[in-house]
């Protein structure tokens, strides 16, 4: 069962957030009221996505005091806990696109064609160009074509139109760019990944338990960020690890591991190294 270690609890906790919207909307359900953008927990505790509360801020709309507490919570917890954990283990496009990368390896099409070359900083300048624009047209310019809204609006209330995004997030990452759109463009996932830098829980990598095999690094969607394996003992600094715990799941040498970085002495050998 290691191998679905983390992937197990990963998706139900993805369907288990989308089930307790579904529930808010359609039943009354109090426990999780809203939606990804702008919730409320047992209507009381406000929960706002911080990045769409930055392009309405920067498109001039009048922030509420429970938006901007709810975006305060929202940046305190992901920044403490650190890396991407909200890509995946909350986005449910994370299940889209982590199905494409499946897919991919199933019929190995990287060998059949080159993925399209797409540097992964372009998700920052995404960011920049998501403020620029919402400034510019006044009104919160990547809500409006985010597959991830529209995900999870098409799942809590019903799909308009909002399914061709999802659906060309799937081709994209299925026969453009590997980990294109989650490791390339998302400019939330870009945002998180600059919240996460400093949050505590990371991946250590121990280098005398390595035997080499580098399938974690295969299995990494960031795999820029395992940089060390191989080489020496170190932790995953970067905050663009979505803290998925594949490269735990895959790893027969128990040599990679969620740790906490400022605790763990295999992030003070790095440090020192
Ligand atoms: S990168 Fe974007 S779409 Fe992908 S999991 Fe993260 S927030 Fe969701
Ligand atoms: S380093 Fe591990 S936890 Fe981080 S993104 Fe890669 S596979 Fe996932």
């Amino acid at each position: 069962m290691r191998k679905y270690k983390y992937q197990i609890p990963r998706r139900l906790l993805q369907t288990g957030i989308l089930f307790v919207f579904f529930g808010g909307n359609a039943y009354g359900w109090s426990v999780l009221r809203g939606n990804l953008s702008s919730a409320r927990v047992f209507d009381t505790i406000p929960l706002s996505d911080p990045f769409a509360v930055l392009q309405s801020f920067s498109a001039g709309a009048v922030i509420a005091s429970d938006a901007v507490t709810g975006a305060l919570v929202i940046l305190l917890f992901y920044a403490v806990l650190g890396g991407r954990v909200f890509c995946s283990w909350a986005c449910p496009v994370n299940m889209v696109t982590d199905l494409a990368n499946r897919l991919r390896r199933l019929f190995s099409l990287d060998s059949v064609w080159k993925s399209w070359d797409i540097k992964r900083a372009t998700r920052y300048w995404i960011i920049f160009l998501s403020v620029a624009l919402s400034v510019i047209l006044g009104v919160a310019a990547f809500e409006w074509i985010s597959p991830i809204g529209a995900l999870h609006r098409g799942i809590i209330y019903g799909f308009g139109f909002g399914w061709t995004l999802v659906l060309m997030v799937f081709l994209f990452d299925l026969f453009a760019v590997k980990n294109g759109f989650c490791g390339h463009i998302c400019p939330l996932g870009g945002f998180y990944s600059i919240i996460g830098r400093f949050g505590f829980l990371r991946i250590g990598y121990d280098r005398e338990k390595c035997t080499s095999c580098m399938k974690c690094i295969e299995i990494c969607p960031e795999k820029q960020v395992l940089h060390m394996v191989g080489r020496e003992s170190g932790a995953v600094v970067s905050g663009e690890c979505v803290n998925c715990g594949r490269c735990i799941e895959v790893c027969d040498d128990d040599a990679v591991n969620f740790i906490n970085i400022y605790s763990n002495k295999i992030h003070t050998k790095c440090k020192e190294g």
